[in-house]
């Protein structure tokens, strides 16, 4: 199919193929129509699919049948969970209306107020914001919806998860009640379920692949490793060439820290990405990663939500995710629009009964992989005051010091190690069942 069936405007479909999208890919092709068509919808799609264009170009679509806004009232209203979804939808709409006389801002926390007051106060088209952040600069009076024509609400299931429910009741109870509303979710649950009913009227459904289920296009391979060997291990698959832009997911945001650490240590350049660095941290990071300037993104799940760069080879769950919708948004960050992508997990002892879990939820098993040259045998590491607290798991070695008052069970998290930076970002989530 190409994308000139689909009833988009001229304008647009030559940013699409400026942008090099030769075709659309099938959320884009199931829901672009009927969003031309002035349809609620709410569309089920993985991450990594298209979503955003699927959303973004219809609705410029029918911006451009409008009649000008000199005044530039805002029409569109686009709610995602994070900042970097919030600034990677930014600059998809920025692309796609190139040649529209359109306005575009964001509003997310964590940087000053008063720029985007002045954007909001000075008139823009669109709009794409992060929840609270958006409701506090409402409650300023300093967004005017009152001729609001569209609303999406992008990674739905996420923004449930992370609690923005209510800020988000209060944001749509605000806006006019003649709207197209449009809802993106990975997962269609009861709740989401229950949002369309209040905020949408008859959508249509578009739901693409299976539920939740991995893109098709990602090979999965788990690396069972003990603990303490995972920097080693790491690091000699990084010696392949073939993984040329990799991110990492390490659970806690120290961790995080350390991995990068290590890597640099060995000459592989590497950024980090978690909600202990500043906004402009975390947007340098995204920047050297998606131009090359670093090799390897070591990052969080909350703060990775939404990372969108084209290219990642491999994805490298350093730390077995906690919940598998995790795993699912993790691995989508490779194999993105078709894209081919390897996700590698490595999968400790303690690990065993969260890899059958997930294998019980996608419905096939994963294969394990053995890393060839690498020395599963190798020592544990010398002891390194340095390092203490970080080993917690790794076997007691002869003679290596023990601190009193710490625990030197396997496995077991010592309580000390754990505090202020090192907590885990919370996702609000329920661990898997086993
Ligand atoms: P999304 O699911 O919206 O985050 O999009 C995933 C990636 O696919 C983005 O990097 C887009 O630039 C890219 N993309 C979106 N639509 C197409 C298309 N029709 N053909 C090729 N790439 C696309």
């Amino acid at each position: 199919m190409s994308f000139q069936v689909l009833g988009l405007d001229a304008k647009i479909l030559r940013a699409v193929s400026e942008a090099g999208y030769t075709e659309p890919t099938p959320i884009q092709s199931a829901a672009i129509p009927p969003i031309v068509a002035g349809h609620d919808l709410i569309g089920i799609a993985q991450t990594g699919t298209g979503k955003t264009a699927a959303f973004t170009l219809p609705i410029l679509t029918r911006l451009a049948a409008l009649p000008p806004n000199p005044r530039r009232c805002t029409k569109v209203l686009v709610i995602a969970p994070t900042r970097e979804l919030v600034v990677q939808i930014d600059e998809n709409i920025k692309a796609y209306a190139k040649h529209l006389p359109l306005t575009v801002a964001t509003v997310f926390g964590g940087v000053g107020e008063q720029p985007q007051i002045r954007a909001l106060r000075s008139g823009t088209d669109v709009v794409v914001a992060c929840p609270g952040r958006l409701l506090d600069l409402m409650g300023q009076r300093a967004a005017d919806f009152s001729q609001l024509k569209f609303l999406v609400l992008d990674e739905a299931d996420r923004m449930l998860d992370m609690g923005f429910l209510p800020s988000i009741r209060k944001i749509v109870q605000a806006l006019p009640k003649v709207r197209q509303t449009l809802m993106f979710s990975a997962t269609l649950s009861k709740e989401i379920e229950q949002l369309t009913h209040e905020f949408q009227r008859a959508p249509k459904i578009v739901q693409i692949g299976r539920r939740a289920n991995p893109a098709e296009t990602v090979t999965q391979f788990v690396y069972e490793v003990p603990k303490h060997l995972k920097p080693a291990l790491l690091q000699h698959l990084l010696q392949d060439p073939k993984m040329e832009m990799v991110l990492v997911f390490s659970r806690m945001k120290h961790a995080a820290d350390r991995v990068a650490r290590q890597l640099e240590q060995k000459g592989i350049r590497c950024a980090t990405l978690h909600s202990n660095r500043s906004q402009n941290q975390r947007l340098k990071a995204l920047k050297d990663f998606k131009s090359g300037a670093v090799r390897v993104l070591v990052a969080t799940d909350i703060a990775a939500r939404g990372i969108d760069v084209d290219g990642i080879s491999h994805v490298v769950n350093y730390d077995f995710p906690m919940h598998v919708e995790d795993y699912i948004h993790r691995i989508g960050r490779t194999g993105r629009a078709n894209q081919i992508g390897d996700a590698i997990s490595f999968v400790t002892n303690e690990d065993h009964g969260e890899l059958r879990a997930l294998e019980r939820f996608i419905g096939r098993g994963i294969v394990r992989k053995k890393a060839e040259g690498f020395n599963y045998a190798a020592a544990v590491p010398p002891y390194n005051p340095a390092e203490e607290g970080r080993h917690f798991s790794q076997p007691r070695q002869q003679g290596r010091p023990q601190r009193s008052g710490q625990s030197s069970r396997p496995g077991q998290p010592r309580p000390q190690s754990h505090g202020g930076d090192s907590r885990q970002e919370h996702s609000g989530r329920r661990r898997w069942g086993r």
